[in-house]
Protein backbone atom coordinates (compact mmCIF):
# COMPACT_ATOMS: atom_id res chain seq x y z
CA UNK A 1 0.00 0.00 0.00
CA UNK A 2 1.21 3.18 -0.61
CA UNK A 3 2.07 5.51 2.02
CA UNK A 4 -0.09 8.81 1.75
CA UNK A 5 1.48 12.24 1.96
CA UNK A 6 0.33 14.70 3.86
CA UNK A 7 -0.89 18.12 2.24
CA UNK A 8 1.66 19.78 4.22
CA UNK A 9 4.80 17.85 3.35
CA UNK A 10 3.83 18.36 -0.03
CA UNK A 11 3.94 22.48 0.22
CA UNK A 12 7.11 22.11 2.36
CA UNK A 13 8.43 19.92 -1.31
CA UNK A 14 7.24 22.43 -3.28
CA UNK A 15 8.55 25.62 -1.30
CA UNK A 16 11.74 23.90 -1.47
CA UNK A 17 11.49 23.05 -4.85
CA UNK A 18 10.72 26.88 -5.90
CA UNK A 19 13.83 28.35 -3.04
CA UNK A 20 16.18 26.05 -5.23
CA UNK A 21 15.16 27.32 -8.60
CA UNK A 22 15.40 31.24 -7.46
CA UNK A 23 18.74 30.58 -5.92
CA UNK A 24 19.70 28.40 -9.42
CA UNK A 25 18.36 30.81 -11.62
CA UNK A 26 19.64 33.57 -9.93
CA UNK A 27 23.62 31.94 -10.17
CA UNK A 28 22.67 30.57 -13.71
CA UNK A 29 21.31 33.96 -15.64
CA UNK A 30 23.32 36.54 -13.82
CA UNK A 31 27.30 35.55 -13.53
CA UNK A 32 28.45 38.71 -15.06
CA UNK A 33 26.87 40.98 -12.50
CA UNK A 34 27.98 41.36 -9.32
CA UNK A 35 24.97 42.69 -7.32
CA UNK A 36 27.82 44.01 -4.64
CA UNK A 37 28.63 46.23 -7.31
CA UNK A 38 25.49 48.00 -6.92
CA UNK A 39 26.12 49.52 -3.74
CA UNK A 40 27.97 51.66 -2.07
CA UNK A 41 31.45 49.62 -1.90
CA UNK A 42 33.40 47.85 1.19
CA UNK A 43 36.39 50.43 1.69
CA UNK A 44 39.52 49.48 2.59
CA UNK A 45 41.62 52.35 2.89
CA UNK A 46 45.41 52.15 3.37
CA UNK A 47 47.30 55.01 5.50
CA UNK A 48 50.68 54.41 5.42
CA UNK A 49 52.60 54.64 2.07
CA UNK A 50 54.65 52.71 0.46
CA UNK A 51 58.33 52.68 0.37
CA UNK A 52 59.34 54.36 -2.77
CA UNK A 53 62.82 53.92 -4.06
CA UNK A 54 64.45 56.91 -5.58
CA UNK A 55 63.94 56.98 -9.13
CA UNK A 56 66.74 57.75 -11.86
CA UNK A 57 64.36 58.82 -14.49
CA UNK A 58 61.01 60.27 -14.88
CA UNK A 59 58.65 57.95 -13.13
CA UNK A 60 54.93 56.45 -13.78
CA UNK A 61 52.88 55.84 -10.59
CA UNK A 62 50.31 53.10 -10.99
CA UNK A 63 47.49 52.13 -9.05
CA UNK A 64 45.64 49.05 -9.06
CA UNK A 65 43.93 48.94 -6.12
CA UNK A 66 40.18 47.52 -6.11
CA UNK A 67 37.74 48.02 -3.23
CA UNK A 68 34.62 46.78 -5.24
CA UNK A 69 34.89 44.78 -8.93
CA UNK A 70 38.30 43.10 -9.31
CA UNK A 71 39.41 42.56 -13.01
CA UNK A 72 41.81 40.12 -12.43
CA UNK A 73 42.70 38.96 -16.04
CA UNK A 74 42.72 43.07 -16.88
CA UNK A 75 45.11 44.26 -13.94
CA UNK A 76 47.90 42.04 -14.90
CA UNK A 77 48.01 42.56 -18.24
CA UNK A 78 47.32 46.39 -18.17
CA UNK A 79 50.48 46.39 -15.72
CA UNK A 80 52.77 44.14 -18.34
CA UNK A 81 52.02 46.92 -21.29
CA UNK A 82 52.47 49.89 -18.70
CA UNK A 83 55.71 48.02 -18.06
CA UNK A 84 56.16 47.86 -21.48
CA UNK A 85 55.32 51.24 -22.80
CA UNK A 86 57.89 52.65 -19.73
CA UNK A 87 60.56 50.44 -20.60
CA UNK A 88 60.24 52.12 -24.08
CA UNK A 89 59.87 55.72 -23.43
CA UNK A 90 62.78 55.51 -20.70
CA UNK A 91 60.74 56.14 -17.59
CA UNK A 92 60.60 54.12 -14.37
CA UNK A 93 57.24 52.82 -12.86
CA UNK A 94 56.08 52.00 -9.61
CA UNK A 95 52.92 49.57 -9.42
CA UNK A 96 50.99 49.44 -6.15
CA UNK A 97 47.70 48.26 -4.63
CA UNK A 98 48.92 51.16 -1.50
CA UNK A 99 46.16 53.88 -2.02
CA UNK A 100 48.33 55.62 0.74
CA UNK A 101 51.18 56.49 -2.27
CA UNK A 102 48.97 59.58 -3.25
CA UNK A 103 49.89 62.12 -0.70
CA UNK A 104 51.55 65.33 -1.58
CA UNK A 105 54.89 63.94 -0.63
CA UNK A 106 54.75 61.05 -2.78
CA UNK A 107 52.94 62.19 -5.98
CA UNK A 108 55.35 64.57 -6.51
CA UNK A 109 57.57 62.11 -7.67
CA UNK A 110 55.98 60.97 -10.74
CA UNK A 111 55.36 62.68 -13.99
CA UNK A 112 51.49 60.48 -14.06
CA UNK A 113 49.42 58.64 -12.19
CA UNK A 114 47.56 55.39 -13.67
CA UNK A 115 44.43 54.32 -12.39
CA UNK A 116 44.40 50.36 -13.74
CA UNK A 117 41.22 49.29 -13.27
CA UNK A 118 40.72 50.67 -9.52
CA UNK A 119 37.21 49.88 -8.14
CA UNK A 120 35.18 51.48 -5.56
CA UNK A 121 35.73 54.54 -3.35
CA UNK A 122 39.59 53.88 -2.95
CA UNK A 123 40.83 57.19 -1.08
CA UNK A 124 40.67 59.18 2.31
CA UNK A 125 39.70 62.43 2.33
CA UNK A 126 42.77 63.58 2.43
CA UNK A 127 44.19 61.55 -0.35
CA UNK A 128 41.54 63.24 -1.96
CA UNK A 129 42.54 66.43 -1.56
CA UNK A 130 45.64 65.51 -2.08
CA UNK A 131 45.16 63.79 -5.40
CA UNK A 132 43.10 66.50 -6.48
CA UNK A 133 45.81 69.82 -5.43
CA UNK A 134 48.43 67.32 -7.26
CA UNK A 135 46.63 67.21 -10.66
CA UNK A 136 45.34 71.06 -10.93
CA UNK A 137 48.75 72.17 -10.30
CA UNK A 138 50.10 70.17 -13.06
CA UNK A 139 49.92 66.00 -12.56
CA UNK A 140 48.76 63.77 -15.16
CA UNK A 141 46.10 61.21 -14.90
CA UNK A 142 44.81 58.19 -17.11
CA UNK A 143 42.48 56.46 -15.94
CA UNK A 144 41.64 52.78 -17.50
CA UNK A 145 38.29 51.12 -17.89
CA UNK A 146 36.78 50.76 -14.43
CA UNK A 147 38.35 53.63 -12.95
CA UNK A 148 35.48 55.16 -14.23
CA UNK A 149 33.04 52.45 -14.29
CA UNK A 150 30.88 51.84 -11.01
CA UNK A 151 27.60 53.29 -10.49
CA UNK A 152 27.99 54.91 -7.42
CA UNK A 153 31.11 56.99 -6.08
CA UNK A 154 31.21 59.41 -3.07
CA UNK A 155 33.58 61.84 -4.66
CA UNK A 156 31.66 63.86 -6.71
CA UNK A 157 34.79 66.03 -7.70
CA UNK A 158 36.05 62.92 -9.10
CA UNK A 159 32.75 62.03 -11.52
CA UNK A 160 31.75 65.19 -12.40
CA UNK A 161 35.63 67.05 -13.06
CA UNK A 162 38.27 64.10 -13.35
CA UNK A 163 36.01 61.63 -15.23
CA UNK A 164 33.12 64.03 -16.30
CA UNK A 165 30.23 61.90 -16.39
CA UNK A 166 28.77 59.07 -14.18
CA UNK A 167 28.88 55.18 -15.42
CA UNK A 168 25.26 53.59 -16.34
CA UNK A 169 25.78 49.92 -17.56
CA UNK A 170 27.84 47.84 -19.72
CA UNK A 171 26.89 45.15 -22.76
CA UNK A 172 25.48 42.34 -20.73
CA UNK A 173 23.52 38.95 -22.19
CA UNK A 174 26.44 39.23 -24.28
CA UNK A 175 28.83 40.60 -21.80
CA UNK A 176 31.20 40.40 -24.37
CA UNK A 177 30.76 41.73 -27.91
CA UNK A 178 32.48 42.70 -30.87
CA UNK A 179 32.34 46.02 -32.02
CA UNK A 180 32.99 49.04 -34.24
CA UNK A 181 34.95 52.15 -32.95
CA UNK A 182 35.26 55.58 -34.46
CA UNK A 183 37.62 57.61 -34.50
CA UNK A 184 35.89 61.21 -33.31
CA UNK A 185 38.68 63.27 -35.33
CA UNK A 186 40.74 61.98 -38.10
CA UNK A 187 42.54 65.34 -37.31
CA UNK A 188 43.99 64.42 -34.16
CA UNK A 189 48.07 62.98 -34.15
CA UNK A 190 47.07 60.68 -30.55
CA UNK A 191 44.30 58.71 -32.84
CA UNK A 192 45.73 59.25 -36.24
CA UNK A 193 47.75 55.08 -36.23
CA UNK A 194 43.97 53.70 -35.47
CA UNK A 195 41.58 53.07 -38.51
CA UNK A 196 38.58 54.80 -39.08
CA UNK A 197 36.58 52.07 -38.07
CA UNK A 198 38.13 49.99 -35.42
CA UNK A 199 36.69 46.40 -34.65
CA UNK A 200 37.75 45.76 -31.21
CA UNK A 201 36.34 41.52 -30.52
CA UNK A 202 34.55 40.57 -27.51
CA UNK A 203 35.15 43.69 -25.44
CA UNK A 204 32.42 44.70 -22.66
CA UNK A 205 31.28 47.82 -23.80
CA UNK A 206 30.20 50.77 -20.82
CA UNK A 207 27.87 53.41 -21.36
CA UNK A 208 27.59 56.88 -19.29
CA UNK A 209 24.97 59.03 -18.66
CA UNK A 210 26.00 61.57 -20.78
CA UNK A 211 28.89 62.58 -23.49
CA UNK A 212 31.61 64.84 -21.76
CA UNK A 213 32.13 67.13 -24.96
CA UNK A 214 29.53 69.55 -23.39
CA UNK A 215 32.13 69.94 -20.84
CA UNK A 216 34.92 70.72 -23.23
CA UNK A 217 36.40 67.54 -23.04
CA UNK A 218 37.92 65.91 -26.12
CA UNK A 219 36.02 63.32 -27.32
CA UNK A 220 39.15 60.62 -29.01
CA UNK A 221 36.73 57.33 -29.87
CA UNK A 222 33.08 56.53 -29.98
CA UNK A 223 31.60 53.57 -30.14
CA UNK A 224 29.22 52.90 -33.24
CA UNK A 225 26.19 51.21 -31.43
CA UNK A 226 24.97 49.82 -34.29
CA UNK A 227 27.60 47.11 -34.67
CA UNK A 228 27.01 45.66 -31.34
CA UNK A 229 23.43 45.95 -30.10
CA UNK A 230 20.04 45.53 -31.31
CA UNK A 231 17.57 48.62 -31.79
CA UNK A 232 15.79 48.22 -28.55
CA UNK A 233 18.50 46.89 -26.12
CA UNK A 234 20.22 48.74 -23.46
CA UNK A 235 17.74 51.13 -22.90
CA UNK A 236 16.03 50.10 -19.50
CA UNK A 237 17.23 51.38 -16.60
CA UNK A 238 18.93 50.12 -13.81
CA UNK A 239 16.27 46.94 -12.87
CA UNK A 240 15.57 43.72 -11.06
CA UNK A 241 13.23 41.47 -12.51
CA UNK A 242 12.86 38.10 -12.19
CA UNK A 243 15.79 37.07 -10.78
CA UNK A 244 18.22 39.24 -13.63
CA UNK A 245 19.55 42.85 -13.23
CA UNK A 246 19.08 44.65 -16.13
CA UNK A 247 21.21 47.71 -16.66
CA UNK A 248 21.31 50.61 -19.41
CA UNK A 249 24.19 50.42 -22.28
CA UNK A 250 22.18 53.01 -24.63
CA UNK A 251 23.35 56.53 -24.77
CA UNK A 252 21.34 59.33 -26.70
CA UNK A 253 23.31 60.54 -29.07
CA UNK A 254 27.39 59.90 -28.78
CA UNK A 255 28.16 57.47 -27.04
CA UNK A 256 32.19 58.09 -26.30
CA UNK A 257 34.37 55.40 -25.21
CA UNK A 258 37.72 57.43 -24.92
CA UNK A 259 38.59 60.89 -24.05
CA UNK A 260 40.89 63.85 -22.61
CA UNK A 261 40.50 67.27 -21.51
CA UNK A 262 43.03 69.72 -19.24
CA UNK A 263 41.84 70.07 -15.19
CA UNK A 264 43.08 73.93 -14.06
CA UNK A 265 47.17 72.97 -14.83
CA UNK A 266 46.80 69.42 -15.06
CA UNK A 267 45.43 66.47 -17.93
CA UNK A 268 43.44 63.98 -17.40
CA UNK A 269 42.64 61.31 -20.27
CA UNK A 270 40.19 58.32 -19.88
CA UNK A 271 39.62 54.92 -21.87
CA UNK A 272 36.69 53.43 -20.80
CA UNK A 273 37.95 49.88 -22.86
CA UNK A 274 39.49 47.64 -21.44
CA UNK A 275 37.88 44.86 -19.61
CA UNK A 276 39.43 41.89 -21.73
CA UNK A 277 43.45 40.95 -20.77
CA UNK A 278 43.84 40.55 -24.91
CA UNK A 279 42.59 43.99 -25.44
CA UNK A 280 46.28 45.34 -23.80
CA UNK A 281 48.08 43.47 -26.37
CA UNK A 282 46.46 44.90 -29.45
CA UNK A 283 49.05 47.56 -30.66
CA UNK A 284 46.61 49.70 -31.84
CA UNK A 285 46.07 50.12 -28.39
CA UNK A 286 49.27 49.79 -26.50
CA UNK A 287 50.10 52.73 -29.21
CA UNK A 288 47.22 54.83 -28.02
CA UNK A 289 48.16 54.61 -23.94
CA UNK A 290 51.86 55.10 -25.21
CA UNK A 291 50.41 58.35 -27.05
CA UNK A 292 48.01 58.97 -23.98
CA UNK A 293 50.96 58.89 -21.09
CA UNK A 294 52.72 61.18 -23.33
CA UNK A 295 50.00 63.88 -23.90
CA UNK A 296 49.13 63.64 -20.33
CA UNK A 297 52.51 64.32 -18.75
CA UNK A 298 52.69 67.38 -21.44
CA UNK A 299 55.23 65.49 -23.57
CA UNK A 300 53.34 66.16 -26.90
CA UNK A 301 53.34 69.64 -27.76
CA UNK A 302 51.22 69.23 -31.21
CA UNK A 303 47.54 67.59 -31.09
ZN1 LIG B 1 34.91 45.29 -16.97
Amino acid sequence: MAKKISGKRVIQILGGIAVLGIIGAFFIQVPEIDPRDLLPSRAVYETVPPEFPDFSRPAVLVLNKANGFVHKDAIPAADEMLRKIAEQQGWDIFITDNAASHNTRDLSRFILVVWNNTSGDILTEVQRADFKAWIENGGGWLGMHNAGGDFYYEWDWYVESLIGTQFIGHTQREQFRDADVLVADSELKITDHIPPVWRIAREEWYAFKNSTRAKGHEILLVADESSYMEESEGRTGLSFKNGVFYMPFHMEGEHPLVWRHQLQKGRAFYSSIGHQAATYSLPEYQELITKAMQWVRSDMNSK
